[in-house]
């Protein structure tokens, strides 16, 4: 008989590597990472532990959860859908195949909005999806003493199941938005202060050349900008003056393109606009713009 290999053994080190080796064969940048971050969700192993002792020896039906995991990677399913969560300004949020993953581009959206927010602000986020932005301003408004403990948010999304993925965001984080079932502004009626939305803005002809596991497992209605990837943007500046009370700022995430034409569909639209921080990367991402009409 042969003798076994050590990943055989359910040696933690072996296993995790022969995973690293299989996800880079598979195209993952990050093939170690994610064979370690594969091992804290199948078999409670967080990298600490790992760190303690990498000799240890998992157990069988450990062994079969980790590699059932890390075939899932493999066939290019995000990690994010794996694992059920992504963190989002440090909370974690549930998601699935109805809502874009919260990407970290856009804490510097939800940044830019802290930086505005008043305890007695009434808030809207368009195109909320999984909710991260709407529960994550709310949250830390509320530790700042930014939100007023009877203030309740409010966010829209044109997407039933994405609403349903917020609501649980929302109640298991302890964030009061109230969410509402509309295509941007369709059925919203309040009157706010700040408008914040990270609506989908990717052209067209670019979402097909999109790595696969954005192309096949975000929805496409959450990427899709259409022809131009503008198309969100000209009706939120057309419609946002309607729902703003004056001295009312919309705050919205863009392409790394896309700052010069919203911020032009803005000032078109009555606002005075500035930029936002700059992203990670050092890019243009967020446009802000006062309305004052
Ligand atoms: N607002 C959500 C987010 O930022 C969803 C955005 C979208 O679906 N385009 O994650």
């Amino acid at each position: 008989m042969r003798e076994k290999t050590l990943a055989q053994t359910g040696q933690l080190r072996a296993l995790v590597r022969e995973a690293a080796e299989k996800l880079f064969e598979a195209g993952i940048e990050e093939a170690h990472l994610d064979a370690r971050l594969l091992l804290e969700y199948a078999a409670g192993i967080t990298v600490q532990d790992y760190m303690m002792d990498p000799f240890q020896v998992l157990p069988e039906e450990k062994v079969r959860a980790y590699h059932e995991a890390v075939e899932k990677r493999a066939a290019r399913i995000p990690l994010q859908h794996i694992t059920g969560q992504q963190e989002f300004m440090g909370y974690p949020f549930r998601v699935n195949e109805h809502v874009l993953i919260p990407r970290q581009d856009t804490e510097t959206l939800v940044e830019c909005a802290l930086e505005k927010l008043e305890p007695e602000m009434e808030v809207l986020d368009l195109c909320t999806g999984s909710g991260c932005i709407a529960a994550s301003l709310y949250l830390i408004g509320k530790k700042q003493g930014k939100v007023f403990p009877d203030r309740c948010f409010d966010a829209a999304d044109i997407s039933a199941e994405a609403l349903d993925t917020a609501r649980e965001n929302c109640r298991a984080l302890g964030a009061q938005v109230r969410l509402i079932h509309s295509d941007l502004f369709e059925r919203i009626e309040g009157s706010y202060d700040m408008i914040v939305s990270n609506p989908p803005y990717i052209r067209r002809g670019v979402i097909e050349g999109l790595q696969e596991e954005v192309r096949l497992h975000d929805p496409y209605i959450a990427l899709d900008g259409h022809e131009d990837g503008l198309y969100f943007y000209r009706r939120i500046a057309d419609e946002a003056g309607r729902h703003l009370k004056r001295g009312g700022w919309v705050l919205l995430e863009v392409g790394h393109d896309q700052s010069k034409d919203v911020s032009r569909f803005l000032a078109e639209a009555g606002f005075t606009c500035i930029q936002g921080k700059k992203d990670l990367a050092g890019l243009d991402r967020v446009v802000m713009g006062m309305y004052n009409k």
